[in-house]
């Protein structure tokens, strides 16, 4: 019996699963990822865990009645370092593993500074494990630096506020968000900050960490000023995580360095699809958990012989201070307008084709519809 193999044991990689059982794949199933939990989701990662009082467990995706009924083999904590797509196999910290289908589905590594990784206090934050230590931090820190003001810096900056830490974000860009919405909606955004007492400094970057035995003392910025600091959290970013892909052939895309995937998931190499983080689809690389989740789907059906196409409208959310943020569409076209207060709508030749949503979940929720009705 034909056996699947999914690598990456997170959400698009559940996902995977899900879809391949749903379009009738009867043999195998493997799921390996190197982290020792079940499947989990990560968008709680940079709020409610960071929010709790009490250390809160996994956040899992699926309870382990669910994972039964798939079928599937989860190998926890098993690092994948290698691919030979001739031989169809790959090798792992727990030996070769055979495939005759295979799901790459190993996300991103969130980025760090050169000299600051390891650093005590210092930390970045992606996995569950990186959350447990940010909260433990924030449990006794009076001054916190972020580093980088995008969507994750943002919520740790709002979890820390709330907690009655100063907060300072450091952010390289003069326009911080603006490769990602346009600039009317980005100075909304950070005026949700200024709102909120957090310290905003754009286009500073640091320069350097001071340590003593308990962790952070200060932080040198760029512009010569040295901030007093008792944490560190980088929001700077992540890279698609495939240097396990090295010399497998499986063709990665030049800009955004994601696996190069057709619309329907398919990868350069025969019988190898890609869904999530990792993936680079129609030369777009989201990192989004709606696109990575349905991309799963996708790719774990096509794998099972059926023939779905990937045409979600991208759609993302966040929750600043207590405001929910919510961003759908393309929304880096020229045309910007405020529509209503909190709801920016982008055109492109005069047509909608995305916006930013502040506490405006109705017009959101409308544009979706109607640009996914328009796919
Ligand atoms: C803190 C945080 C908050 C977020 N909040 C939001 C939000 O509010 N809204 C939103 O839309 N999106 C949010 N996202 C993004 C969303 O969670 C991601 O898009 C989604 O998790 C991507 O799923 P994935 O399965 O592709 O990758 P992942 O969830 O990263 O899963 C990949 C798995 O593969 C494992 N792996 C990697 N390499 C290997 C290897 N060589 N061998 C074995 N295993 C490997 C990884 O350890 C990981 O467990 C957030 C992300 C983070 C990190």
């Amino acid at each position: 019996m034909s056996s699947l193999l999914v690598v990456g044991a997170g959400l698009a990689g559940l996902r995977a699963v899900e879809g391949a059982r749903q379009a009738g794949w009867a043999g195998p199933i493997t799921i390996v990822g190197d982290e020792p939990h079940p499947p989990y989701d990560r968008p709680p990662l940079s709020k409610a865990t960071l929010f709790a009082e009490e250390q809160p467990g996994v956040p899992v995706l699926r309870s382990s009645e669910v994972i039964e009924d798939l079928r599937v083999r989860h190998l926890a904590g098993v690092r994948v370092d290698g691919l030979d797509t001739e031989r169809r196999t790959v090798s792992t910290s727990a030996g070769k593993l055979g495939y005759d289908a295979l799901v790459i589905a190993t996300g991103s590594t969130a980025t760090t500074l050169p000299g600051l990784t390891g650093l005590p206090g210092v930390h970045v934050l992606r996995r569950y494990d990186d959350a447990l230590a940010v909260r433990e931090s924030l449990t006794r820190a009076r001054h916190v630096v972020i580093v980088g003001a995008g969507f994750i810096g943002s919520e740790i900056a709002s979890a820390a506020r709330a907690r009655g830490i100063e907060v300072t974000i450091v952010e390289a860009s003069e326009r911080p968000l603006a490769r990602a919405v346009g600039p009317r909606a980005a100075g909304q955004l950070m005026r949700l900050h200024a709102d909120a007492g957090v310290r905003l400094l754009t286009g500073t970057t640091v320069s350097g960490v001071r340590t003593c035995d308990d962790g952070v003392e200060k932080v040198e910025l760029s512009n010569g000023d040295v901030l007093v600091a008792d944490a560190v959290v980088l929001g700077i970013g992540a890279r698609p995580a495939t240097a396990w892909l090295a010399g497998s052939g499986v063709a990665l895309d030049d800009r955004t360095g994601g696996v190069l995937c057709d619309h329907r998931l398919a990868t350069s190499a025969p019988g190898v699809w890609a869904a999530g983080d990792v993936a680079c689809v129609d030369g777009e690389r989201g990192e989004h958990w709606t696109g990575a989740g349905e991309q799963g789907r996708v790719a774990g059906a096509n794998a099972a012989g059926a023939d779905e196409v990937f045409a979600s409208v991208p759609f993302a959310w966040s929750t600043w201070h207590g405001r929910r943020i919510q961003v759908v569409g393309e929304t880096t076209a020229a045309e910007e307008e405020e529509r209503d207060a909190g709801f920016i709508l982008y055109r492109r030749d005069g047509v909608e084709v995305g916006a930013v949503g502040i506490d405006s979940p109705g017009p959101i929720a409308r544009l979706r519809r109607s640009l996914a009705a328009r796919r």
